[in-house]
């Protein structure tokens, strides 16, 4: 089989493999690169999920890339305009002519002796087998499965004589016009289906187990709209990122000091947008603290409106079964439904499903410790984007692929060709994702771990994190540097010295 050689592979065409090939134009432009999608499309998530109503829950001045400034007046953006966004910075900076479309990354097998990771693809649209080699291999494959959404076992499922959907695979046909809907769930997909179905459905009910946070949030910054009129829109953009994050910072930081405090105040802003009366311990007042799940943003509290209006209810029970035209609850109460969409989640899958081998050994992901939050111990010439829990994706896949063109930099400045990192001399792992959701909690035993400290642990802080990635040393105790054919790299399970050892 022919193969064609790059410096680096990235793998994923979505916002962080768009974003982390305009990283390596700007900050590596001598090193080659490719880009292999498994879908005929760029975008992602952004590009994936069609369901109604599809928008961000972050604000888009930390969503969006630091290199290019988001000036869409809506902060809070729907999924259309993203999926342009990133797909217009594939075409400012020539990313898309780097793409391999069709591509599906399934294996990578590393070899000491030539520095090399030899990478086999299968090409979906032609059913061929291609086989590349890259020097370093950059993942940015997101964090779930594409192929198949979660969904639960419904007792008495295959009697339902309605429509039931999934929202990662959104029938194009479908319309809820004048329709009973029921959405099970109550995470951020849940929340953006029940107001956005409510506007033309005869009525949603949005049916779930128990309650998440939600809070209202503008869907326009103030801020950002004055300062674009006075500033260039670069520099108006830096400020109000910078706002966005430190405000993130506080609240994040808030919620884990003074969880009390801040349920209260949820409690009360819920309170305050729905009608005199309404259960909001039931409904909206979690057992969890906040930020142990992500919190669900609703933009201008479209949802508290859609409940107010009673175009829409919410209904905290279990399900006890599926009957020909509904769902029967456990309370005995029954929810007739034109249409059950299934808004119960993901299927987590650490890097696109790939396998890994490093110089015959098969990588056994959970038993690896993740490095800065984007290497893995004993796997060399390997980094992969797995963004913030707390705060906006992308604000982290900046800073990994800022960080692996510091590598590159470095290898070629000390004429060396191999990174890896090495486990930290401790038994005090945990999982890499530290959310408590139910996504998280199904395949944490699969993924790597992370450590107690830096540089095997990250913050979930970007200010901390900026200091570490941007400015922080490379040839640290957790990371040895080797030329090809010389020293060897770390083997999987080789750990770091006591952290003051100077290597590399
Ligand atoms: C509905 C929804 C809303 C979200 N909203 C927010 C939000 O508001 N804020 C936030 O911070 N995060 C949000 N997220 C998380 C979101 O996924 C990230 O913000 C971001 O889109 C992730 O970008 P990514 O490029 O890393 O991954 P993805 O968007 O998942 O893109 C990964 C790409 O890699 C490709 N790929 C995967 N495996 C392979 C393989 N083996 N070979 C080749 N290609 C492969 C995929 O086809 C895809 O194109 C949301 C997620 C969902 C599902």
């Amino acid at each position: 089989m022919p193969t064609d050689h790059v410096d680096v592979l990235i793998v994923g065409a979505g916002l962080s493999g768009i974003g982390a090939a305009v990283h390596l134009t700007r900050d590596c432009p001598d090193r080659s690169y490719a880009v292999l999608e498994a879908r005929g499309a760029i975008g992602g998530t952004w590009d994936l999920f069609r369901y109604p109503g599809v928008r961000s829950d972050s604000d888009m001045y930390t969503l969006g890339y630091s290199f290019k400034p988001w000036t869409d007046p809506k902060a809070i953006a729907d999924g259309d305009a993203i999926r342009g966004y990133v797909r217009q910075t594939a075409r400012e900076y020539g990313v898309d002519r780097h793409i391999r479309f069709h591509h599906r990354a399934v294996r990578a097998e590393w070899d000491s002796a030539t520095a090399r990771w030899t990478v086999y693809a299968h090409r979906d649209d032609t059913a061929e087998d291609v086989v590349l080699t890259c020097s370093f291999l950059f993942t940015n494959s997101g964090y779930y499965r594409y192929d198949a959404g979660y969904t639960p076992e419904f007792p008495g499922v295959e009697r339902y004589a309605g429509r039931l959907v999934h929202p990662q695979h959104w029938p194009e046909d479908l319309d809820h016009t004048g329709k009973r809907v029921v959405v099970i769930g109550s995470g951020a997909t849940a929340v953006t289906l029940v107001p956005a179905m409510a506007e033309r459905a005869a009525h949603v009910t949005m049916l779930q187990r128990s309650p998440t946070y939600v809070i209202a949030l503008p869907s326009r910054d103030g801020l950002a709209e004055a300062l674009r009129r006075r500033l260039p829109a670069k520099a108006a953009y830096a400020v109000v990122r910078w706002k966005n994050v430190l405000l993130g910072v506080a609240n994040f930081q808030l919620s884990r000091r003074a969880p009390t405090l801040v349920k209260r105040f949820l409690r009360r802003a819920a309170s305050g947008r729905l009608p005199a009366g309404y259960d909001v311990d039931r409904h909206f007042s979690p057992r969890y603290d906040p930020w142990d799940q992500r919190l669900c943003v609703v933009p201008d509290g479209d949802l508290f409106d859609a409940l107010s209006a009673g175009r829409a209810a919410v209904v905290t029970d279990t399900i006890d079964t599926f009957s020909e035209h509904g769902i029967r609850l456990a309370s005995g109460a029954e929810l007739p439904a034109d249409i059950v969409v299934t808004a119960t989640g993901l299927n987590l899958l650490a890097l696109g499903g790939m396998s890994l081998a490093v110089d015959g050994r098969e990588v056994d992901l959970a038993r690896t410790v993740a490095y800065k939050g984007m290497m893995l111990s004993g796997v060399p010439n390997f980094a992969m984007t797995i963004g913030y829990t707390n705060a906006s994706w992308t604000l982290k896949a900046d800073l990994v692929a800022t960080y692996v063109c510091r590598l590159l930099r470095h290898l070629d400045a000390t004429g060396q060709q191999i990174v890896t990192p090495l486990a930290p001399d401790t038994d005090d792992l945990e999982p890499i994702i530290d959310l408590k959701s139910g996504y998280v909690l199904r395949a944490v035993d699969q993924l790597p771990k992370q450590g107690p400290a830096a540089p095997w642990r990250l913050h979930q802080n970007y200010p901390r994190d900026v200091l570490l990635m941007r400015h922080g040393r490379l040839a640290d105790a957790g990371v040895r540097f080797a030329r090809a054919t010389t020293t060897p790299p770390a083997a999987a399970g080789e750990r770091a010295q006591p952290a003051d050892t100077p290597v590399g």
